[in-house]
């Protein structure tokens, strides 16, 4: 799942208006964005098997740390702790951004063959209910998500200069090429590929912060 996980953070802008977009795309992508950097030192495996998956031909090998549910739930609650204790956030707002790295398991389990490990043990249970052999059904959830989430975060927002406006359109252009690259696309030439060029998600959680500077909330 790509947009999807994105659909989530601008939706929960909504609900905790004080938290900036780019830290609910790091809440989002968390486990994405460790992802790479375990592949790359060599710490995850991942492979490339072309018809793998209708959708993706990405092989997940071995994943534990950053995608089994035990992992993805040490997460959460890490990171809404970290950020509550280090901006003095309320109670309520920790458990909505664990609610949010939390999500992203859900819906990798979705869409992922079972490839998923329940722990980091060998041999763990994986799970992944394999929406990702159905295009038109990974399409119609994926953009569903996203496009919901997107209204959420437009009508719950507004911008305060033209950056604010432009920033955000734009970055929602960039998903849906780069989601399009990935559906259409060739496969990548190897894991390590796909690994070096998923960094460019911490592209997107900058991006993040630069379009919520330059947008405020509403009261709705
Ligand atoms: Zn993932």
């Amino acid at each position: 799942m790509f947009i999807g996980h994105f659909g989530v953070a601008f939706g929960a802008k909504r609900a905790v208006p004080a938290v900036s977009l780019g830290t609910l795309f790091v809440a989002c992508q968390l486990a994405d964005l460790v992802w790479p950097v375990l592949v790359i030192a060599g710490v995850e495996r991942v492979g490339v098997q072309p018809g793998l998956t209708v959708v993706t031909p990405l092989d997940f090998i071995y994943y534990p740390f950053s995608h089994s549910l035990v992992a993805a739930a040490s997460w959460a609650l890490a990171f809404a702790a970290l950020y509550t204790v280090l901006r003095g956030a309320r109670t309520r707002t920790g458990i909505l951004l664990a609610a949010v790295v939390a999500s992203h398991w859900v819906l990798d389990a979705l869409t992922h063959r079972p490839d998923l490990p329940l722990t980091p043990r060998a041999g763990s249970t994986r799970v992944g209910l394999g929406l990702w052999d159905s295009l038109p059904g990974t399409l119609a959830v994926e953009v569903l998500l996203f496009a919901g989430g997107l209204w959420l975060y437009a009508r719950a927002t507004r911008a305060i200069d033209r950056t604010g406006r432009v920033a955000l359109w734009a970055l929602v252009a960039f998903l849906l090429a780069v989601y399009a690259a990935n559906l259409f696309g060739p496969p990548p030439p190897s894991g390590m590929a796909a690994a070096w060029s998923a960094l460019a998600m911490w592209l997107l959680v900058a991006w993040g912060y630069w379009v919520d500077r330059h947008r405020t909330p509403v009261r709705l």
